[in-house]
């Protein structure tokens, strides 16, 4: 039997599918040659926020739209691959990531599986059988909206896989407004340098 959210899924795709037209004969490498590294965070759209259209650009997307290493990953192989030349982070206010820290999530975890509410006294968890696996990983929260934007933007720019002449901008996105706010120091640190100096 399927669940309401499966099938609502399966009737949107069937309605999205039967008007595809000539998206079908896209190509692969993003044509507008750039990439976005953001929240998973559902109030955030950027194909929308950005103006994306099918085909247009690499959106990759986890917790709090860090720089993980399989953030890089894929933002590697979106330029040596298939070509990007510019690269967006965007973060935004209100995010998830600074609802809690390594200690609090390890916590939750060990205590149980089940989904933890959050309360005026913080994250509570009902109890029942946990695992400590979760005290092996790193979570990547902040507290610092915007130092968030620049340690990522600069842990990707002092990438040795990312080269020099890839510009990367930092911005956040505020949920209140839609609207996309620089990180001038994030932008300064993910300026791209002539291919001349790179090195
Ligand atoms: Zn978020």
């Amino acid at each position: 039997e399927m669940s309401d959210v499966k099938k609502a899924v399966l009737a949107a795709n069937a309605a999205y599918a039967s008007d595809f037209g000539a998206r079908g004969e896209l190509g692969l490498p993003p044509a507008r040659r750039f990439a976005v590294l953001t929240c998973m965070d559902a109030r955030l759209d950027p194909a929308k926020y950005a103006g994306l259209r099918e085909g247009d650009a690499h959106v990759i997307r986890n917790a709090g739209g860090r720089a993980s290493d399989d953030a890089i990953r894929s933002l590697v192989i979106s330029y040596k691959l298939l070509g990007t030349r510019e690269w967006f982070v965007i973060h935004h206010t209100d995010c998830g990531m600074q609802l809690f820290d390594d200690a609090t999530m390890s916590d939750l975890l060990a205590s149980s599986l089940r989904t933890a509410s959050y309360t005026t006294e913080g994250w509570k968890d009902e109890g029942g059988m946990g695992s400590e696996e979760g005290r092996y990983l790193r979570w990547l929260t902040f507290t610092d909206l915007e130092k968030s934007v620049v340690d990522d933007v600069a842990r990707i720019r002092k990438h040795p896989l990312v080269p020099a002449d890839i510009p990367i901008y930092g911005y956040y996105y505020d949920v209140r407004t839609g609207r996309l706010v620089e990180v001038s120091e994030a932008t300064r640190a993910g300026q791209a340098k002539l291919q001349a100096e790179a090195g």
